[in-house]
């Protein structure tokens, strides 16, 4: 049964079964998916998980660093001891999550990267 692309990408499953593991180590997408062998491997997602991050990132917690720098009085690297762990803390863990979500999304409208497999879907 497919799951959703959300479901899939926060629990960094397979896209087509949603149960078999999406990644070998930290970031190595494994080549075949383990419970129904769906060709992952054939699906690149590039610079698009890190993309995101940029942005999402970018867009919340760099103002946020700057507006907190302003209501404290801190020096300078009492806030980069305090902001650099929470934004690499940020970018590491959700990097496995964003690049899920986006081979999931890849399966889901681009199915046609998957090793030519058609199985119906939306597209
Ligand atoms: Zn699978």
């Amino acid at each position: 049964m497919p799951s959703s692309l959300l479901s899939v990408g926060l629990r960094c499953r397979c896209p087509r079964c949603g149960q078999g593991a999406l990644f070998k180590g930290f970031m190595r997408v494994v080549d075949r998916c383990p419970d129904c062998g769906l060709d992952v491997a054939a699906a690149d997602s590039g610079d698009g998980p890190a993309v995101f991050l940029i942005f999402i990132l970018g867009f919340t917690l760099v103002p946020a660093a700057l507006i907190f720098a302003l209501k404290v009085d801190w020096p300078l690297w009492v806030l980069l001891l305090l902001w650099g762990p929470i934004i690499i803390g940020a970018t590491l863990g959700l990097m496995r999550p964003a690049k899920a979500l986006t081979i999931a999304a890849q399966y889901r409208y681009r199915r046609d990267q998957f090793g030519g497999e058609d199985e119906g879907g939306e597209g």
